[in-house]
């Protein structure tokens, strides 16, 4: 590293320290102000009044999503562009269980450090506003909207059980399965009826007689959303909901086609008819950079981290996969507290609000920051990214 850019950390990582209580603030606002997906109000406009007042030009609420924002510092003069991705949703009943009101402060964080030094970087900083990661993935919306054209790299921390800077991700297809019969009394004239939730408890079945069978790291889980409305009525409709996951768009598709020829044969044997739909967005598997994220880590080895975990794929999905497919993207794993504490869990959202939680998201911010600066400044650096990007692009098979 050259020793303008160690000069320029040091005083990027003072700015962090000077807002440091500003950073824990915005977290922990938004810890206490607990909004699920899409009703992020609270959230959004703290964190966007926080980049505007230092000097960051603010969109919000994005047209195409009212509690996403665009937040963008101009630095002197023309070069690459980067961007911090903020999430700020919580889970219902369980608040921030998964600390995202951590990466919202911490993703903002970075920006007002970096907003401190502008004059010293060249490009564009761009802090996203990205809803809704829990349900219906609001980088979806903002990849399909083409937010992440011309942006060289996305950046994203998320808090977890250890620190993890390779991650990846299983794709997920949402789906809705709608089976129809007709209604009829049901012990008086059952014959007269076409029974919904017999095809619905059928298609269950195939599909659990397909498990042993399915390649490499599909899942399939379901639920029945409306299975009939009293036992005296043969169900006329039947409703379930899945999520289906495996290690590539691709295979997906595949398993998807099996789900698919389950719900035909199980309509087909019971004489009901049967429909599904898209019912959330699809998450494209994640895909890390890996040169963006050894950069990372080495700015967490500088800044005191010793301990890492091996690269994981995780068993989850996340929207951030959808990034990663567009630009070079990053989605790390830091420990919360010990790394003993997993999320969704009620004591993780202890941690999030926590001394644990105020010293990660002044890390975070800080390692962050610092990546940004080194994809702004380190003209080798964002070409190793760029082809391995291109190269990750190429290969058949690897989303
Ligand atoms: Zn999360």
């Amino acid at each position: 590293m050259s020793l303008n850019l160690t000069n320029l950390k040091k005083r990027i990582s003072n700015a962090v320290e000077t807002h440091k209580e500003e950073i824990i603030r915005l977290a922990e606002e938004i810890f206490d102000h607990p909004e699920v997906g899409q009703q992020e109000f609270f959230a959004s406009r703290l964190l966007t009044q926080a980049l505007a007042k230092y000097g960051f030009e603010v969109v919000y609420p994005l047209p195409e999503l009212p509690t996403g924002f665009r937040a963008t510092l101009k630095c002197a003069g023309p070069g690459p562009r980067v961007a911090l991705l903020a999430e700020y949703d919580a889970l219902p009943g369980l608040g921030h269980a998964c600390g995202h009101n951590l990466i919202g402060a911490a993703a903002v964080g970075a920006g007002l450090a970096l907003a401190a030094v502008k004059e010293e970087l060249k490009g564009e900083v761009l802090i996203l506003g990205t809803p809704a990661e829990e349900s219906n993935g609001g980088k979806v919306v903002l990849v399909e909207a083409g937010a992440f054209q011309g942006i060289d790299a996305a950046l994203i921390f998320h808090p977890g059980d250890a620190n993890i800077v390779e991650v990846s991700s299983l794709a997920l297809e949402a789906l809705e399965f709608i089976f129809e019969g007709r209604a009829a009394h049901a012990s008086s004239s059952p014959e007269e009826g076409i029974n919904a939730l017999e095809a619905l408890i059928q298609f269950f079945n195939s599909i659990n007689s397909l498990r042993p069978y399915l390649k490499g790291e599909a899942h399939i889980n379901g639920i029945i959303t409306e299975g009939g409305i009293t036992p005296n009525i043969i169900p006329e409709r039947a409703v379930a909901r899945f999520y289906i996951r495996a290690e590539s768009r691709k295979a997906v598709r595949e398993v998807v086609q099996r789900v698919e020829n389950c719900a035909r044969g199980a309509a087909l044997a019971t004489g009901c008819s049967v429909t599904w739909r898209n019912y959330e967005f699809s998450y494209d598997a994640m895909v890390t950079n890996k040169a963006l994220a050894d950069a990372f880590k080495e700015n967490l080895r500088i800044l005191g981290v010793t301990e890492f975990g091996p690269p994981r794929r995780s068993k989850g999905s996340l929207d951030m996969g959808n990034v990663s497919r567009v630009v070079p993207a990053i989605h790390p794993y830091l420990a919360l507290g010990s790394g003993r504490l997993v999320p969704h869990t009620r004591e993780f959202a202890r941690a999030a609000r926590g001394e644990a939680g105020r010293r990660l998201v002044i890390l975070a911010a800080k390692a962050l920051a610092w990546t940004a600066a080194d994809v702004l400044l380190d003209r080798e650096l964002l070409a190793r990214i760029q082809e391995e990007f291109s190269l990750a692009m190429l290969q058949e098979g690897a989303f």
